[in-house]
Order: C-alpha cells, then sequence, then structure tokens
C-alpha cells in the first residue's frame, strides 16, 4: 500500500480538524477495520470511502474520488496541500505555479481554439516566467483585445508581502502570506560571487529538528507550485531582475532561454527554507521545473540545491526526476544524537540515509553532496565526532562536503553554539580526512534570517513541541 499527501480540498472535514491532523505525530487510521498508524511509524495507505482518522479524536473524512496523488513510494507522512489551481473569490484563475501545457489546456477550456490556445500559452509563459510582468496588459505582442478576455478569466499572482526586513550584513528577509492567509518567510543572502534565494517549501514543519526554530510550529500546510515558485518570481521584483522590453525585441537565442543567471544578483536557490521540501515532492519538483525551464526563468539546475533530513524513499525520486543538487541535515553521527536533534533518524537511521546518498542520481566529485552539521556546544562537536563523520562519508565512499554551522540560537532553545575553538578543531579534523569542511558563517543573525531561526509569529506549536515544554515544565516542577 502507498499513500502519498491528501488535499484538503478532498476531504470533508473542518479547516480545525485539518490542522489537528497536520499537527499529529502519529495520527490512526481505519482501514478494513483496523486501526493502523500512520505518520511517522506506520502504515501509509491510499485513502477510499469510508474509512475515519483518528487524531487526538475521531474524524469522518469522505475523500473524493480520483483525486491528485504524490506518489513518492514507501512510507510517507501525510500532509495537507492545497490544490494546485484554486480560483480566486473573483472566480478568476492563478496562472503563476502553472507549466506551459496546463496553460494551453485552460485556455482551450475558456474557449480559445486549440491552435490559438498553443500560441498564446507560448506567448504568456514567456512573459510570466522570462519577463515577470504582473499585468496582461504589459505583454506588448498578444493582441489588444485579446487581453482583456486574459484580465478577465486569469490573474498572475505573487505572494503577498506582510513584512520586508534589512540585515546590516546586507541579508533580505521576507515575511510572506499565501492567497489563504498563512505566512511563511523566504530569505535573500548576497555573497561577493553570488545571491542565495533560502525558499520555503510547506508553511510549517512536521519534523521538529530540535535546534530549528521552524521545528517548533506546527505543519499548517504545503506550499503550492505557485507559492514556490512564487518566491523566486518576488525575489527578482524585488532585485529588479527582470528583462525588458518586449519579446518581439528578442534575437532566437534569448527566446531559447539563454538568459542565465550570470552577472545577476540571485544566482542561486537552496530549499532550506521552512518545511520539509520532500514531504511536499510533487509541489516543489513542478515549481523547481519551472525555475530550470530555459524558456522560463532558466537557472540551472546545478545553482539548486534542495535540502532533506533525510526523507529517504523520497531521494532517488529528487535525483531522478528533479536532477538538483543535495544537501542533507545529518547534524549527529551516533543514532542516540541524531535521534534527538533529527527526530526523523528514529524512521530512517543514518546507515539507511548513507546509502541513499551514495545512490543519489548525478552525485559525483563535480557535484557533491551536502551535509549540514550544526555545530551544538557539548552536543555532537567533540574531536571523536568528527572522526566519526570522516569514517562513515568514507566508509559509504560519498563524494561530500560538510557545512559546519554555528548553532544560530533562538528564545528558548535547548542548545547553545560551540565555541569557535570547537569548531575550528572540528573543522580542521574533517579536513585532514580530506573532506571539504568550511564553517559557515552566520547571516542575517540580527533578523532571525539565519539558519534554523524561520518562524513566523502567527503559528501555533506542534504536538511534540507542546509535549517536550510539558514534560520539561513537570521536570521542573518536580525537581
Ligand atoms: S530543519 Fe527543516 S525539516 Fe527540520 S524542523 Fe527545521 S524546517 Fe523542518
Amino acid at each position: 500500500m502507498f499513500f502519498s499527501h491528501i488535499s484538503v480540498d478532498e476531504w470533508t472535514i473542518s479547516s480545525d480538524e485539518q490542522r489537528e491532523l497536520a499537527s499529529c505525530d502519529e495520527p490512526t487510521m481505519l482501514f478494513d477495520g483496523r486501526w493502523e498508524r500512520v505518520g511517522f511509524s506506520g502504515i501509509v495507505s491510499r485513502p477510499r470511502a469510508g474509512f475515519q482518522f483518528l487524531a487526538g479524536r475521531t474524524i469522518c473524512a469522505a475523500p473524493m474520488a480520483d483525486t491528485n496523488l504524490m506518489s513518492i513510494p514507501g512510507q510517507v507522512d501525510p500532509v495537507p496541500v492545497a490544490r494546485d489551481i484554486t480560483p480566486r473569490a473573483d472566480g478568476r484563475l492563478d496562472l503563476i505555479g502553472l507549466p506551459k501545457e496546463r496553460i494551453r489546456e485552460l485556455f482551450e477550456d475558456a474557449g480559445l481554439e486549440p491552435k490559438q490556445a498553443k500560441l498564446r500559452s507560448k506567448q504568456v509563459f514567456h512573459w510570466l516566467y522570462h519577463r515577470g510582468v504582473t499585468d496582461f496588459d504589459a505583454m506588448t505582442d498578444i493582441a489588444k483585445t485579446m487581453r482583456p478576455w486574459l484580465t478577465e478569466r486569469f490573474v498572475i499572482g505573487r505572494p503577498e508581502v506582510v513584512e520586508a526586513q534589512h540585515s546590516t550584513d546586507g541579508t533580505r528577509k521576507w515575511l510572506l502570506k499565501t492567497a489563504d492567509g498563512h505566512e511563511f518567510e523566504m530569505v535573500f543572502i548576497p555573497d561577493a560571487d553570488r545571491g542565495t534565494l533560502c525558499v520555503s517549501s510547506q508553511v510549517g514543519c512536521t519534523l521538529n529538528c530540535r535546534f530549528c526554530h521552524t521545528g517548533t510550529m506546527k505543519l499548517v500546510r504545503n506550499l503550492t507550485p505557485g507559492e514556490i515558485v512564487g518566491q523566486v518570481m518576488l525575489a527578482r521584483d524585488a532585485l529588479g531582475e527582470w528583462p525588458k522590453g518586449s519579446m518581439a525585441g528578442l534575437d532566437e537565442a534569448e527566446d531559447e532561454g539563454h538568459y542565465s543567471s550570470d552577472g545577476r544578483l540571485l544566482t542561486n536557490i537552496v530549499m532550506m527554507g521552512m518545511g520539509e521540501p520532500l514531504y511536499n515532492f510533487d509541489n516543489v519538483k513542478s515549481a523547481l521545473k519551472l525555475v530550470m525551464d530555459g524558456a522560463g526563468l532558466a537557472l540551472s539546475k546545478r545553482r539548486i540545491t534542495l535540502s532533506t533530513s533525510g526523507v529517504v524513499p523520497a531521494m532517488q525520486r529528487c535525483g531522478e526526476e528533479i536532477g538538483v543538487n543535495l544537501a542533507v541535515s545529518l547534524h549527529a553521527v551516533t543514532k542516540e544524537i541524531r535521534d534527538e536533534i533529527v527526530p526523523l533518524n528514529k524512521k530512517y537511521g543514518i546507515e539507511e540515509l548513507l546509502e541513499a546518498c551514495a545512490a543519489y542520481p548525478g552525485a559525483s566529485n563535480a557535484r557533491r553532496i551536502t551535509f549540514e552539521y550544526v555545530m551544538l556546544k557539548d552536543k555532537n562537536d567533540s574531536d571523536e565526532h568528527a572522526h566519526e563523520l570522516v569514517r562513515l562519508l568514507k566508509q559509504y565512499n560519498l563524494p561530500a562536503k560538510v557545512n559546519l554551522i554555528p548553532f544560530n540560537p533562538w528564545p528558548g532553545a535547548a542548545y547553545e553554539t560551540s565555541t569557535p575553538e570547537r569548531v575550528r578543531s572540528f573543522s580542521n579534523i574533517v579536513f585532514e580526512g580530506g573532506i571539504s569542511a568550511p564553517v559557515r558563517t552566520p547571516r542575517g543573525r540580527d533578523i532571525d534570517a539565519a539558519c534554523g531561526q524561520l518562524k513566523t509569529a502567527a503559528e501555533k506549536k506542534s504536538r511534540a513541541q507542546r509535549d517536550r515544554e510539558a514534560a520539561e515544565a513537570a521536570e521542573a516542577a518536580g525537581a
């Protein structure tokens, strides 16, 4: 059996109940008269008529037939997502997040002749993703009479900017809002030779990594392809990086997607913002395909890195179907410590994870896998840990580099940052083992934009976080 994500729109349950489901660490589902756990520890199966879901209390759900399911093999956590095309309140459809073929279908559905629909979809796609226009009236090679037709039926969306912050080191953080009112964040980190956009894939997260501020939020929902690619487009808006002029004025070469990132501010994308991207596989894939499309945003897959906490069953697919660089949040080299820091380790252990890394399609010495390692004082930062890290990476013959990340504190965090001397010693040992291990300079700490610090104010705490706090309070009371 396999199950993939459940679209909230396909369930006849209230939004409160949906949120409750999303927050469960181990929800239980009734199948054929048997209760089975789903989520971290259990069977995940395709929804069928008449099942019930226990999420603290029993919920009756009636899924509709023919739902569009994500087909990650193996056991994955069910997470609610919005449908890919949700009409706005005025009935218009947002085209952002849709591939050219889907736009063509919509144009045909709206009454255009097939040939017309094909031509118009090609033109509109170019204006949306290559030029970054947000108004059909700016599409100068589309007949003036056609533009009102488009405006009546479609809209070119962007996530709403709630707040934009600038760090003293040049890092920029945006608090964004989806059309249905959920807040999430994205961060732009400028460097001398590159500009990296850190993109979110979910509102909140199910994984509760203990060093991560986002991990204290409950999952609200997956972001749609439009909300993911919309972050890249919004960043280009803010950086003023769209090519100007009309399509008619371009030479063929530019039309064919030679819009390279060289010399531009936004050169790299990392899927390292809020959420676990491989638990939103289909939407992340759709969004990144648009980012990589030579006729659209045209960013090379070599400039895109997807970071996972270790969702092993989806890693192979990620390499085969998306083909971007892989980063893995390793953070520990023993089961005991990784179980604590990255609880997903209880489901997919270090050995299984490293085997999946060794099999990652496209990994080579030219395209090494990045292992993220947050340096936590007296937790995972000893010389022995560094030696074990080298041993493990060599045992699995991994083309690897290690990013050492001094822990970025946040209010209530359970850890402290390792001392600079400790970080240096750790780094030296890994370097001496023949593996690159630079220490990442924290960026944007003053605006809580650094790695592991993202968290929106409007969130609710996850169940695991509530349980943890309650246990800590009880312990303190008993002490
Ligand atoms: S590190 Fe990533 S996967 Fe882990 S809790 Fe934070 S956002 Fe989620």
